[in-house]
């Protein structure tokens, strides 16, 4: 469970100031598929990283299966990240110089008990490539890679930050029936950032943001993926 209340964050360069955030609340269940929508510069990744304890606020709370992360220092929040948090971001940010399986090995490591790594690959579909390094794979299987790398090591929520940017369309659809294979097989949390509606379908709650205000929060059933309507 996510509990935001009644947060602000504000970036200062020089003399000019941007509320990034205004007094956004929210609440975020275990096992819920929450798809974060706006438009660019409405606040989506701003609120990404201050609900995964990147980024600091000035006001409010945010609070993680109790645990209030907004107060924690540096070396509590790494422990805390390490150990229940997953990320995926729109570039894979694989390591270069080691193979999809080395990759996956790095994620594993972060956890004193990580799923088997095999299990993992053979899941999100990426087995015969483990000896390969990113560079010989595309876009959609790099991104498979960094979904195992995200959960081997068994996280509570994952982020994902327009995890299709880079993806067409049948391989974003791809892509996203495995995170919501995740979802289902292991009650992982999914709070997702897009910025195409399209992809909303696939949540059980979506929230819209707009200039740093959360304008709408909506509860409905999520569509399979392999079914959302692309237009
Ligand atoms: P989105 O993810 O919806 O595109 P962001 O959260 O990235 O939106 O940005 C929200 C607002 O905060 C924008 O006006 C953006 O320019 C500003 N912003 C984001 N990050 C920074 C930063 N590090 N320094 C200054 N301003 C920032």
């Amino acid at each position: 469970m996510i509990n935001v209340e009644n947060i602000t964050k504000t970036y200062k360069s020089g003399d000019v100031e941007v509320e990034a955030l205004k007094q956004v609340s929210l609440t975020i269940k275990q096992g819920e598929i929450v798809v974060l929508l706006g438009p660019s510069g409405s606040g989506k990744s701003t609120l990404l990283n201050v609900l995964s304890g990147l980024d600091t606020i000035e006001q409010g709370e945010v609070e993680i299966n109790n645990q209030p992360i907004s107060k924690m220092n540096q070396s509590e929040k790494t422990k805390f990240r390490r150990e229940n948090l997953g990320f995926i971001f729109q570039q894979y940010n694989l390591l270069q110089s080691l193979t999809v399986l080395e990759n996956i090995e790095i994620g594993a490591q972060l956890s004193s008990d990580p799923y088997n790594i095999q299990d993992v690959m053979d899941i999100v579909g990426i087995t015969e490539h483990q000896s390969k390094f990113p560079y010989q794979l595309s876009g959609g299987e790099q991104q498979r890679v960094s979904i195992a790398r995200a959960i081997v090591k068994k996280p509570n929520i994952l982020f994902c930050d327009e995890p299709t940017g880079a993806l067409d369309e049948a391989t974003s659809i791809n892509v996203l029936e495995l995170i919501q294979q995740l979802n289902t097989s292991f009650n992982t949390t999914i709070v997702l950032i897009t910025h195409n509606i399209s992809i909303a379908e696939i949540a059980d709650k979506v929230i819209t943001l707009n200039s740093g205000k959360i304008v709408k929060v909506e509860a409905q059933t999520r569509k399979k993926a392999s079914l959302i309507n692309w237009g």
